[in-house]
């Protein structure tokens, strides 16, 4: 994991940092509020341990910048005091832990090694309405229920799932799931038989319809449902 620090205590940043090395991660440090919102901006950061007392601007509002730009790495926060106040902002401006110094470095290495884990299994999963894709095991369930799919199937399934409540065109499906180039006769036949297949197993057997066809374009996976 790249793992940025956020904290202008430097003995405290050092020690993380080397630290979080021993473990495997690559720790990068910053000391005040700007240049970490740089650093989530700039891209390559998995996880923060984040400072909420910083020159600059406080962790806080690092962290409703990074969030607001659509960062969605995991975030533990350290907070100076034991406060009820801090923690509730926190974790309301969407930090996902958090530690009241003075902490144990053990104590940081071992809540980041849960988040670590908590992201890599969120990572591996993709949840549409009442539709749930396990990509690293390749099935699917609706509503609890395993739906038999074939690899096909499921590789169609997956990129609608990708794009959910945005049309997908039979090209993107073509060049993603048939790795197809441009050609004379498309594969439009062959796509149009994976998705009824596709639907008469996702759709069928329950009462909300979620895939729908966008005349002209292509297919869309509702992330709501239709009726
Ligand atoms: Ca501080």
């Amino acid at each position: 994991m790249r793992v940025l620090v956020v904290e202008d205590e430097a003995k405290i940043a050092g020690a993380l940092c080397a630290a979080l090395g021993a473990e495997g991660h690559e720790a990068a440090r910053v000391g005040d509020g700007p240049a970490a919102v740089a650093a989530v901006e700039r891209g390559g950061v998995d996880l923060m341990v984040l400072d909420l007392g910083l020159p600059g601007f406080d962790g806080l509002e690092v962290l409703r910048r990074a969030r607001a730009g659509g960062w969605r790495g995991p975030v533990l926060v350290l907070t100076a005091r034991d406060a009820v106040d801090d923690r509730v902002a926190g974790l309301d401006a969407g930090a996902d832990d958090y530690l009241v110094k003075p902490f144990a470095v053990a104590e940081v290495l071992a809540r980041v090694r849960a988040l670590a884990r908590r992201g890599a299994a969120e990572a591996s999963r993709l949840v549409v309405a009442d539709l749930e894709l396990d990509i690293v095991e390749r099935r699917a369930r609706r509503a609890g229920r395993l739906l038999d799919l074939t690899p096909k199937e499921f590789e169609v399934l997956l990129l609608l799932a990708r794009h959910a409540g945005q049309p997908v065109t039979r090209r993107m499906l073509a060049e993603a799931v048939w790795n197809d180039v441009p050609r004379a006769t498309p594969l439009d036949n062959v796509i149009d038989v994976h998705v009824a297949r596709l639907r008469r197993k996702v759709d069928d057997p329950f009462a909300v319809r979620l895939i729908r066809t966008v005349r002209g374009v292509g297919f869309v996976l509702e992330s709501a449902g239709c009726a």
